[in-house]
């Protein structure tokens, strides 16, 4: 097999590398990857420090053209990235086509946005001096990503870093390491000079750590967990560094009584297990109000009962694989220590097995749980979910905003004014109304508050926020 290398100042390079494992098969490799070490890192740093000024000056037109022909490369290959996408990832091959091609809108989306960069002339309160605002790049941008959107979340900080003239260093999650290489191979190819875009593949403790430690990065966009997202901020704090966090979620989703019962359940399936339960947006959280309960209850797990899970390439396959066994061996505990806890395992839960070897794991619901336990408080990042029974709305809401993150919340309910009043006072990010709490559009704004999030908002014009900075310039006329 050939080593998929690390993309250093435009060259290739890396001769140790690690087996991408397919969790819908674990017999088969799906490539080989190299793995950077800190040097690698610091000499992408460099390479791209380096290419920082010459980028910045660089026409629109040129960042115009690469990121368009990214745009129509990655659509042109939807089936066979999206494939792989689902080969690394364990999403079904809907779900990785469809990521895919969100990865190309966003490429266009940024290419258009190159040619609307701004700024605002504006004249100063003394007479006869003119004011000037414009947005100018960054530096040299440190992108660090999880592995649950393998290439949606790549896209979503590549594409603007280089529309708004930075340089950038790219590492990718271990676990997912095929998509980031073929987006980083495909706008090299597109015409991006050296050092523009540089590629470092390995361990986040290895890799990821030397860029937090450089003091050249000047700013770091970070998609994960907690626990990194804390290191990531005390480093650029330490650096004076912007940087930007989205991290976890515990996001509810609240059904009413008045709720279309069809409508409620379509949704919450799809959120709290859709994507095998490994997006930052899935609701692991379902508050029901009374009324609806029992109906709810048995009209979600009869749902349940009837989804297929299997290997992720199998075009009838609902819910793919967990990612692999530490993340598997993580959704177990939590469902053991949800049973301890006095909830009970209303439906799923059991490891499956099927023809190939893999991490399959039924979906899991639990009922008679309280907001307390520790299966509502921390994310469990897999397809588990718990029932909340509360008495009204007003119940609802405050359960809904106790926790520690604040990503996104979803309501059904068929009441124009309990829909109002959810969507100005739910603690998130982002509010869906009869919808599920996942599939924000590429082309709005993306993030949390609370636990979730740091920084500026991701994705759509929002993102210039973070990828420049403002200069505001004086003129005597
Ligand atoms: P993780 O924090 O383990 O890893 C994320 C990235 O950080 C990886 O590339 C990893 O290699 C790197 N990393 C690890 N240690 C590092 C260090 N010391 N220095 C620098 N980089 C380091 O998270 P994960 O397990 O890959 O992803 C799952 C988490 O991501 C979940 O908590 C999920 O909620 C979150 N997530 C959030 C969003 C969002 O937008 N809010 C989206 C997707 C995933």
């Amino acid at each position: 097999m050939t080593i998929h290398q690390n993309l250093i100042d435009g060259e290739w390079t890396g001769a140790e590398a690690i087996e991408n494992i397919n969790p819908s098969n674990t017999d088969e490799v799906v490539g080989l990857y190299a793995r950077a070490n800190a040097d690698d890192a610091r000499n992408a740093i460099a390479a791209a420090k380096a290419a920082a000024p010459a980028w910045a000056r660089s026409g629109i037109l040129e960042r115009h053209a690469i990121l368009r022909k990214a745009s129509d490369e990655i659509l042109a290959r939807k089936e066979e990235l999206g494939r792989l996408l689902s080969s690394e990832e364990g999403k079904t091959l809907g779900e990785g086509i469809g990521e895919t091609v969100r990865a190309a809108q966003i490429f266009d989306f940024f290419a258009g946005e190159t040619l609307r960069l701004a700024g605002q002339v504006l004249p100063s309160v003394r007479p006869n001096i003119g004011v000037e605002i414009t947005r100018e790049p960054v530096g040299v941008v440190g992108i660090i990503t999880p592995w649950n959107f393998p290439i949606a979340i790549p896209a979503w900080k590549i594409a603007p870093a280089l529309c708004y003239g930075n340089t950038v260093v790219f590492k990718p999650a271990e676990l997912v390491p095929g998509c980031s290489w073929a987006i980083v191979d495909i706008l090299h190819r597109a015409g991006l000079p050296k050092g523009v875009l540089n590629l470092v593949m390995g361990k986040g403790s290895v890799v990821g750590q030397a860029m937090l430690d450089s003091p050249d990065v000047n700013a770091i966009t970070f998609t994960g967990s907690v626990a990194t997202g804390k290191r990531v901020a005390a480093a650029s704090v330490e650096h004076n560094r912007k940087y930007q966090l989205e991290m976890g979620g515990k996001n509810p989703f609240v059904v009413l009584d008045d709720a279309d019962l069809a409508v409620a359940v379509d949704a919450a399936l799809n959120s709290a297990f859709f994507s095998t339960g490994q997006r930052c947006t899935a609701s692991s959280r379902l508050i029901v109000t009374q009324g609806i309960h029992d109906r709810f209850v048995a009209a979600l797990s009869e749902k349940m009962a009837a989804v297929k899970v299997g290997n992720a390439l199998d075009s009838t396959t609902q819910i793919g694989p967990v990612v692999d066994d530490s993340q598997l061996k993580q959704d177990l505990d939590y469902i053991e220590i949800g049973r301890k806890e006095g909830a009970n395992l209303a439906f799923g839960g059991e490891r499956l097995n099927r023809e190939t070897p893999g991490f399959y794991l039924q979906p899991a619901l639990f009922t008679e749980a309280n907001n307390q336990m520790r299966i509502s408080r921390e994310e469990i990042f897999g397809p588990v979910a718990s029932v909340i029974q509360v008495k009204d709305y007003d119940e609802a809401l405050a359960v809904a905003n106790d926790t520690a993150f604040g990503l996104s919340s979803g309501i059904a309910t068929t009441s124009l004014k309990h829909a109002t009043h959810f969507k100005r006072n739910a603690e998130a990010g982002m509010v869906m109304v009869n919808l599920p709490t996942a599939g924000v559009d590429f082309h709005v704004p993306f993030g949390g508050r609370k636990g979730s999030s740091y920084g500026s908002r991701e994705q759509g014009s929002y993102a210039a926020e973070f990828y420049t900075t403002v200069k505001t310039a004086y003129t005597l006329a």
